[in-house]
């Protein structure tokens, strides 16, 4: 790119044609789901008994029925080309981190030749891709590279539509030849299990009537958005994602101006269409807004199974980018794509429900009460005992750049529970409630204390782990990362947490449950409340408290992925059926591998731009400013003459530094990633330096301040 590019490409912005209103009523209920195989689809193009059969395993409540397999398959068929569908595809989550599709048509010939449409029963339960490209860290060799895709009836086919056609999506999961899993939803269903029988079996020591467990999942997604026109004109972008180089401009979010601001005519357009499609996939976007950052903004839909929700965010990151690129824009998904201002994440808003009652929710009765308190007690254990293994789950090296560097949230695990509710628990460990003068009418004592209230106070906005009134908050993914892992982990430790007050709870007799409970609440929050911090979670003070807690700090990736392949961790996920050891270590392989690969792309990106992009300019420039100085040398100009070889004299510090630099860079490429990313950032500091030295007219990079603002 030349400066001149970097000069249209702001003109071009700037011509962006002003589109009039639209004429047409906007998204509707009427089209929500239309592109689902959902109740609807289902009820009209199967015949009642089917139908009734297939809701039934949706809902969970039985297994599939292999003998309705042909005229579910033919159905969805039908329904897909009602829609315009041509072709069908798999639809699953490898360990790459984005989803994997391939495609192949209903297209089939009879034995005449003739041409018809076919589906089978076969083709929907169960595809056999060949899949040994896909990441799989040596659980698949490849004389045996065979990867299964198998239907996951709880998501529901939908159908993806392009300009002239439209593909019929099964969400399937994704496992090798022998069984190993080879994808991010097979251990996400195994946790949500697990979670699901924990929670009832806490649920029977509490004599609940027998209920369905749903855990759920809202999903709030940061992104940034930034003109095409100076995405194409930074390699760094296109190949990386984020800016390797660019200075913050002087104003950027310190007026927290854009923070909930007015939204931006052109951006407000491109949400609509967003949120048009979203309902048409059943996605029930529901919130937009501007974020703190320039340029950034917010989409999070309204809860749902966990399962699905994740399915569903992964679906949104794609409608994001697509529903961009046809107005012009460029979603910019990536953790840190700008240095200097926020970076974005994932927020994953996270509950367990046991029949209609959220648990979660404080509830209005002493049992309620009761019930929420042993949740929430087990929820604070278990994140004490496995933060370092929830902090992995959300390593990489896009997010590297927010947990452990000066963003929020910090690579330190903690739970916030709010003032009010921390005098509850305060009040269980000093045992006062105890005394209550209704030892009948209750089962914790805790009947002495006014109905526990919603933390209607702050919300902590500093936390990694918070609890927003019924639902705890988790901060700490990334907005690029499936929540795949994150829950996992989650739906996984409180598994074994509730497990562990239900083995103790039933061993105790009717008549001693409730001292039981309580003492059971008291000790676990004496042991566990080092992880409660309601406190700033970004300052200085935190990270000397938490390290004298004995609070795991994981800042690097290499750290927290080392805590997902300790031995803890693989007896607690062989413990629940959700990993085998194998199954880790191939896991941590990917893992590891995939941060190397990115930390080298990264400095390939950033050696490649400052030795063909920057330095020809700095030459440049250089050029202009010595025969200036002759001019003024020649004349005898001495004032003039001063300035000019001042000028020279720190433009060509700054180039022989870029160079220096550069080879430090280069040898760093042949060594480790922190050799590489040290590199990186001493090159960095240089070009930042000589983008404000170098003549704006020739600067060759799209500036932050144009990226950012113009659009
Ligand atoms: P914010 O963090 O911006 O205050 P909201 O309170 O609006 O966000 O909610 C964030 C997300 O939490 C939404 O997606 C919402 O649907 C979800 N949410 C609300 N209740 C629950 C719940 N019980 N389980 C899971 N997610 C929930
Ligand atoms: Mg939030």
């Amino acid at each position: 790119m030349s400066s001149s590019n970097r000069i249209h490409a702001i003109d071009t912005v700037a011509a962006y044609p002003v589109v009039p209103m639209r004429e047409e009523s906007p998204a509707s209920t009427n089209h929500f789901g239309e592109n689902v195989f959902n109740e609807a689809a289902i009820r009209r193009f199967l015949p009642n008994t089917v139908a009734k059969k297939l809701l039934a395993t949706i809902r969970g409540e039985a297994p599939f029925d292999p003998s309705i397999a042909d005229d579910v398959a033919n159905a969805m068929k039908e329904w897909a080309i009602s829609h315009g569908a041509t072709h069908f595809t798999h639809w699953f989550q490898p360990l790459t981190g984005g989803t994997a599709e391939k495609h192949d048509s209903f297209l089939d010939l009879t034995d005449a030749g003739e041409a018809v449409m076919n589906f089978s029963g076969k083709n929907l339960i169960q595809g056999e891709p060949d899949a040994s490209s896909f990441p799989s860290g040596g659980l698949r060799c490849t004389f045996e590279a065979r990867g299964y895709t198998a239907w996951d009836p709880t998501s529901p086919a939908f159908i993806k539509r392009h300009r002239n056609g439209a593909t019929l999506c099964i969400p399937t999961i994704f496992c090798s030849y022998r069984g190993e899993v080879l994808d991010k939803k097979t251990p996400l269903l195994r946790s949500i299990q697990a979670v699901t029988k924990a929670v009832e079996r806490l649920m029977r020591c509490f004599k609940a009537p027998q209920s369905h467990t749903r855990v759920t999942l809202g999903v709030e997604q940061e992104y940034f958005l930034i003109d095409k026109n100076f995405y194409l004109h930074r390699p760094d972008l296109v190949q990386t994602g984020r800016t390797v180089f660019g200075s913050p401009p002087a104003k950027h979010q310190q007026l927290e101006d854009h923070y909930f601001g007015s939204i931006k005519p052109r951006v407000l357009a491109f949400m609509t269409e967003v949120e048009d499609e979203l309902w048409k996939l059943g996605i029930p976007a529901k919130t937009r807004h501007n974020e703190v950052a320039p340029a950034q903004f917010e989409v999070a839909p309204i809860f749902e199974d966990l399962n699905l929700a994740v399915d569903h965010n992964m679906l949104t990151m794609e409608v994001l980018r697509q529903v961009a690129d046809r107005h012009g824009l460029v979603c910019l998904l990536h953790e840190k794509p700008f240095d200097g201002v926020n970076g974005s994440g994932k927020h994953n808003n996270w509950s367990v429900a046991y029949g209609y009652r959220n648990l979660l929710d404080p509830g209005h009765d002493p049992q309620e009460n009761a019930v929420f308190l042993t949740v929430l007690c087990a929820i604070i254990r278990a994140v004490d005992l496995h933060s370092d293994i929830l902090r992995s789950s959300t390593a990489g090296a896009g997010n590297e750049h927010r947990l452990g560097a000066n963003e929020a949230p910090p690579a330190i695990m903690s739970v916030f529970l709010g003032d009010q509710l921390m005098e509850v628990m305060a009040q269980i460990e000093k045992g006062g409630v105890m005394k209550s003068h209704h030892p009948d009418a209750m089962r914790v004592g805790v009947d002495s204390l006014p109905p526990l209230p919603r933390d209607a106070t702050d919300r902590n906005r500093t936390s990694p782990f918070a609890f927003t009134g019924n639902k705890f908050e988790f901060r700490a993914c990334g907005s690029s990362q499936s929540c795949a892992g994150a829950n996992i982990v989650l739906n996984t430790i409180v598994a074994e947490s509730l497990d562990f007050f239900s083995e103790q709870l039933e061993q105790l007799s009717d008549n001693l449950f409730n001292e039981g409970l309580q003492k059971l609440l008291k000790e676990t929050f004496g042991r566990h409340k080092r992880v409660v911090f309601n406190g700033n979670n970004y300052s200085d003070e935190w990270v000397a408290e938490a390290a004298r807690r004995g609070l795991p700090n994981l800042k690097t990736t290499m750290e927290a992925l080392r805590a997902f392949d300790s031995q803890v961790s693989k007896d607690l996920f062989r413990k629940y059926d959700i990993f085998s050891d194998m199954e880790i270590d191939s896991r941590f392989e990917v893992f590891q591998e995939e941060y190397h690969r990115k930390v080298r792309i990264e400095g390939e990106t950033a050696l490649e731009m400052a030795q063909s992009i920057i330095m020809p300019v700095v030459i440049d420039e250089y050029r202009r400013l010595a025969s200036a100085c002759q001019v003024a040398m020649d004349c005898q100009f001495a004032g003039e003459q001063d300035v000019l070889r001042q000028k020279a004299a720190l433009l060509g510090r700054r180039m022989t530094e870029l160079q220096t630099r550069s080879d430090v860079l280069a040898r760093a490429l042949r060594g480790l990633h922190e050799e590489i990313l040290a590199a990186m950032t001493d090159l960095r500091e240089t070009v930042d330096a000589l983008e404000h030295i170098v003549d704006d007219a020739r600067w060759p990079l799209a500036k932050y301040r144009e990226m950012l603002f113009i659009y």
